[in-house]
């Protein structure tokens, strides 16, 4: 059969249970909310593909399924993900206490090889949202306010996500050609501050 994308991207979306995961993915891949979602088992990944400059991208997106306590998420999970949405409830005072440990988590097994955003799901509270803000920048994360309830700024971290992983590859293609330019070590440069963009949320 012929192939339908230029590119595959795999994906993961981490973060404590209840935080809203599940219905990010099904907001992006199907454009629905479900408010009576019971559990993630049977879920393994949802596919969705976009288009960026021209090319299709193919988004294989992992949703962790019922393993959500960051000290049971495998390195086998993390293995060949391009790019990783860590997600938190601001409502949730112990999904914000557990960020840190999610990043260290990350850190461990796959900073250097995928690109991290992490994303407030649910509310936006602007106290909460400068903490967050500070946060992301003292690990060289970006961060993002969604709500997958009102279809907010889904689909515009999911496609951005997507356009830094393929910038990234296209950059590492280029340094390794021929003529490369020395371009190629801005791969593991942490988030610049301007990179950081902030939406007016509920
Ligand atoms: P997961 O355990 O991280 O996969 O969380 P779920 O996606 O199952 O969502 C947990 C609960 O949060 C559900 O009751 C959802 O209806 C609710 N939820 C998810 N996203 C939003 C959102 O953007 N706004 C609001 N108000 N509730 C949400
Ligand atoms: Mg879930």
């Amino acid at each position: 059969m012929a192939k339908t994308y230029d590119y595959l991207f795999k994906l993961l979306l981490i973060g404590d249970s209840g935080v809203g995961k599940t219905c990010v993915l099904f907001r992006f891949s199907e454009d629905a909310f479900n408010s009576t979602f019971i559990s993630t088992i049977g879920i393994d990944f949802k596919i969705r593909t976009i288009e960026l400059d021209g090319k299709k991208i193919k988004l294989q997106i992992w949703d962790t399924a019922g393993q959500e306590r960051f000290r049971t998420i495998t390195t086998a999970y993390y293995r060949g993900a391009m790019g990783i949405m860590l997600v938190y409830d601001i409502t949730n005072e112990k999904s914000f206490e557990n960020i840190k440990n999610w990043i260290r988590n990350i850190e461990e097994v796959c900073l250097l090889t995928c690109i991290c955003y992490y994303i407030l799901n649910k509310t936006h509270i602007m106290k909460e949202f400068l903490i967050c803000q500070n946060l992301a920048l003292e690990y060289g994360i970006k961060f993002m306010e969604t709500s997958a309830k009102a279809n907010i700024n889904v689909e515009n971290a999911f496609l951005t996500l997507a356009r830094d992983i393929k910038s990234k590859m296209d950059t590492k293609l280029e340094g390794n050609s021929p003529q490369g330019s020395s371009h190629g070590v801005k791969i593991s440069e942490p988030q610049k501050k301007s990179s950081f963009f902030r939406c007016v949320l509920l």
